[in-house]
C-alpha cells in the first residue's frame, strides 16, 4: 500500500532557509587557526617542546585546553570553545585538555566542577579517554610551583609586594599620558620576600597587600601598569582547602597553566587580546636569566595565546553572571531550566550534542565579534533529530470526537511508519476505536476558505486511518464546544482512498490531521517553550536585560499521547537524557527529568518549521 499522496501534514524536512549540513573538515577551507597550526607544523615551530606524549619534532604538534573557571553552568558559548579545541586536536593528531582555572574560591564550587565535566564530555570533548586524551587539570594543583615561580620574580626584581589598598591603586593608575604610581615599587626584595611568605601563612587580612609584577607604570597597555598578580582571600578552596589565602589573578596564573601542560595554541576570546603581552611577559620573566646551568633551571615553555571571536546568538545572554542571576532570582527553575542557554539545559531540552557540534562548527570561527541567528542552532537540531526520531502522535488540546457509525466496542489497530526517514525503524500498531481525540485546533465551527482541516460537512484524513466527515457538533449549556460528531469511510483503511477503474482515488481530501484513540490514551504534561527573551540583544535598548524577559516563554498544557509512546519515554538519570520523539505536525519532544512512574512530562525540544523565520517573512 502506498501512503497518502495528498497531505498537509508539514514536511518534516528542515525550513528552506535552514542552515546547511555542517560540511566535513575537507570541505571547509582552512580556518584561520587551522592555517596557523599547519603553518607551525611546516616550520616546526614547537619543536621538542609541544605535547608532552608527542615529543618529537617531526609530528605535528597541538595540544589545546579547555580553561573554565568552576563558577556557574556552561553556555553554548563554551560548546564552541570545547568542539573548537578538542576538535583542533583530534583533526591534527594532538591532545586535548580540561583545565580548571579554580583561582577564585570566592565564586567557586564543586557542584559547577562536576557539572562542567559532564558537559565537556557529552559534547564529545574527549580529555579522558581516546587518542587525543590530555587530561584532567587543575589550576589550584600548581599553586605550589606558582608560588615559586613569584619568588624568584621578586628576587629578579621583576615583582613586588605592594601596600596599597584597593582604591588608592585606582587613584593612582594615572591616565594615557600621566604614569601610575606606587611608593612600593622600589622596595629591597628581601622585604617584599618577608611579606610574600606572610602572605602565604596567612598572616594579613583580605586587602592588606598585593603581589604585583614590577613592568611598566607608563604603558599604554594598562594591562602592563603593574599588575597584580596575588591578592589576599581568606577563603576556603573546594581543592586545596584551607592551605591558601593568597590566590593568582588570571594574567599570572593563565599562562603558566598552559605552559606546564604543554599545552601549544592557547585559544582564547578577543576580549583578552589587550591581555596577550602581559602572557608573554611573564614566561619571558621566567625564562629571562633561566638556561643551562642557570641558578633558576631551564626555561618555560612558552605557548602561543590566539584569539578568536565569542560565540554570541540572538535572544538569549551568555554572561555567567547574567544566568546566575537569573537563577538566584527563580526567573527559571535552575540552570538547567530547558529555555536557558546552558548545555545542561539543551540536554534537558532534547538538543542532540551531534546538534551543538554542527551548529558551531557551521558558525565558524572569525576574529570579528557578530550576532549569530539563534535560529541556526535549531535548525541543525531539527536537522538531526528528523533523521532520527520516531513519529509518534500525541493531542496537546484535545477535542472529543464521536464517529457515529464506527462499532461500540470494535478496536482497529493501524499501521504506523514509524520514521520515513529510516527505513529501519519499521512500523507500530496503533489503535483505534469509536471516540478519539483531535486538536482543537484542528477543527473549526465557521471555517474561513482554505481550512483544510475539520469543519461541519467536511471531510479529512485521520493519519494512517481513515478518512471521517463532520455530521454535528455538541455544546454544552454556555454554548461552548464539548465534542464533534463524525462518521467514518470503511474504504479508507489506512488512510487511502480506494483506486477507481482508472487507476486514480476514488476521492481526495486536502487535510490530514492527527488524532488518539480516547479509551488507550495516556495522559502527559508537555511544556512548551518560546525564547526566553523577546529582544534580539536582551538589554540593547534600557541596558538591563531582564526588561526584555518574554513573560509567555513556558506553556504548560496537559496533553494525551498515544500508548506506544507512553511505553517507549524514559528518562536515563545517568546519562541525563529522555526519550526523543517527534510528535507528528507539533514539533520535536524529549522526556523531561521530572517524569515519575505515572507522571510523564515532555519537553518541546524545538517545533517542526521555524516559527519565527515564518512570522519575519509571511509565506503566500
Ligand atoms: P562568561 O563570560 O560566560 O562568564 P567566561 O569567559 O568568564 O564566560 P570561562 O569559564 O572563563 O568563562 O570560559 C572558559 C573558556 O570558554 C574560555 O576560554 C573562554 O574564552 C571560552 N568562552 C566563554 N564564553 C565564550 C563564548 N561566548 N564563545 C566562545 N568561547 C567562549
Ligand atoms: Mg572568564
Amino acid at each position: 500500500m502506498t501512503g497518502p499522496t495528498n497531505t498537509n501534514l508539514p514536511s518534516s524536512k528542515p525550513a528552506p532557509d535552514a542552515a546547511p549540513a555542517a560540511s566535513s573538515p575537507e570541505e571547509r577551507s582552512l580556518n584561520f587557526l587551522e592555517q596557523i597550526i599547519e603553518a607551525d607544523n611546516a616550520s616546526k615551530k614547537w619543536g621538542t617542546w609541544g605535547s608532552k606524549e608527542i615529543d618529537r619534532a617531526d609530528v605535528p604538534q597541538v595540544h589545546t585546553r579547555f580553561p573554565p573557571e568552576p563558577n556557574g553552568y556552561l553556555h553554548v558559548g563554551h560548546a564552541k570553545s570545547i568542539c573548537l579545541n578538542s576538535g583542533l586536536a583530534k583533526k591534527y593528531g594532538g591532545k586535548f585538555n580540561l583545565r580548571f582555572d579554580d583561582t577564585n574560591p570566592a565564586k567557586e564550587e564543586q557542584e559547577y566542577v562536576d557539572s562542567i565535566i559532564r558537559d565537556v564530555k557529552w559534547l564529545g570533548g574527549d580529555f579522558d579517554t581516546g587518542p587525543n586524551a590530555g587530561g584532567l587539570y587543575f589550576a589550584s594543583n600548581y599553586f605550589e610551583q606558582m608560588y615559586a615561580f613569584t619568588e624568584e620574580l621578586i628576587k629578579k626584581g621583576r615583582a613586588y609586594i605592594c601596600q596599597l589598598s584597593g582604591d588608592e591603586v585606582s587613584a593612582r593608575r594615572g591616565t594615557p599620558t600621566v604614569p601610575a604610581t606606587s611608593p612600593y615599587r622600589d622596595r629591597p626584595v628581601e622585604e617584599s620576600l618577608k611579606l610574600l611568605e606572610e602572605m602565604r601563612d596567612g598572616k594579613h587580612p583580605n586587602g592588606a597587600m598585593t603581589v604585583r609584577a614590577r613592568i611598566d607604570l607608563a604603558s599604554p597597555n594598562f594591562n602592563l601598569r603593574d599588575p597584580v598578580m596575588y591578592r589576599i582571600i581568606h577563603e576556603h578552596h573546594h581543592n586545596t582547602g584551607d592551605k591558601w589565602s593568597m590566590y593568582p589573578m588570571y594574567d599570572w596564573a593563565h599562562g603558566l597553566e598552559d605552559s606546564l601542560e604543554g599545552i601549544t595554541h592557547s585559544i582564547c576570546t578577543l576580549e583578552f587580546e589587550n591581555h596577550r603581552p602581559l602572557y608573554d611577559w611573564f614566561i619571558d620573566a621566567i625564562n629571562d636569566g633561566r638556561g643551562p646551568g642557570s641558578e633558576w633551571g631551564m626555561p618555560i615553555h612558552h605557548p602561543q595565546q590566539i584569539e578568536f571571536a565569542k560565540l554570541r546568538p540572538t535572544y538569549t545572554v551568555m554572561s555567567k553572571r547574567n544566568l546566575l542571576k537569573m537563577v538566584e532570582e527563580k526567573t527559571v527553575s535552575g540552570w538547567d531550566d530547558p529555555r536557558m542557554p546552558t548545555i545542561s539545559a539543551m540536554r534537558r531540552r532534547g538538543f542532540p550534542p551531534e546538534a551543538l557540534r554542527n551548529f558551531v562548527t557551521d558558525v565558524g570561527v572569525t576574529k570579528v565579534e557578530s550576532y549569530i541567528d539563534i535560529g541556526r542552532l535549531e535548525n541543525a537540531v531539527r536537522d538531526v533529530l528528523n533523521k532520527t526520531t520516531p513519529r509518534t502522535m500525541a493531542v496537546l488540546k484535545p477535542l472529543k470526537v464521536t464517529i457515529e457509525n464506527w462499532p461500540e466496542d470494535k478496536v482497529d489497530e493501524l499501521d504506523f511508519v514509524i520514521n520515513p526517514e529510516d527505513e529501519g525503524a519499521g512500523k507500530r500498531k496503533v489503535p483505534f476505536s469509536k471516540v478519539i481525540y483531535i486538536e482543537q485546533d484542528d477543527f473549526m465551527e465557521n471555517p474561513p476558505k482554505k481550512f483544510f482541516r475539520l469543519a461541519p460537512g467536511a471531510e479529512v484524513r485521520l493519519r494512517w486511518a481513515y478518512f471521517i466527515t463532520c455530521t454535528g457538533v455538541e455544546k454544552d449549556a454556555s454554548g461552548s464546544i464539548t465534542g464533534i460528531r463524525a462518521t467514518y469511510d470503511p474504504q479508507t483503511r489506512g488512510g487511502d482512498a480506494p483506486v477507481g477503474p482508472d487507476g486514480k482515488p476514488t476521492k481526495k481530501v486536502k487535510g490530514t490531521i492527527h488524532w488518539i484513540s480516547a479509551q488507550h490514551a495516556v495522559p502527559a504534561e508537555v511544556r512548551l517553550f518560546d525564547r526566553l527573551f523577546t529582544a534580539e540583544v536582551p538589554g540593547e535598548k534600557t541596558g538591563n536585560y531582564l526588561d526584555d524577559l518574554n513573560p509567555n516563554s513556558l506553556e504548560v498544557v496537559q496533553a494525551l499521547v498515544e500508548p506506544w509512546l507512553a511505553a517507549n519515554a524514559k528518562y536515563n538519570s545517568e546519562t541525563l537524557e529522555g526519550t526523543r520523539f517527534q510528535f507528528e505536525r507539533l514539533g520535536y519532544f524529549n522526556v523531561d527529568k521530572d517524569s515519575a512512574p505515572g507522571k510523564l512530562v515532555f519537553n518541546r525540544t524545538v517545533t517542526l518549521k521555524d516559527s519565527w523565520a515564518k512570522e519575519a517573512k509571511p509565506t503566500s
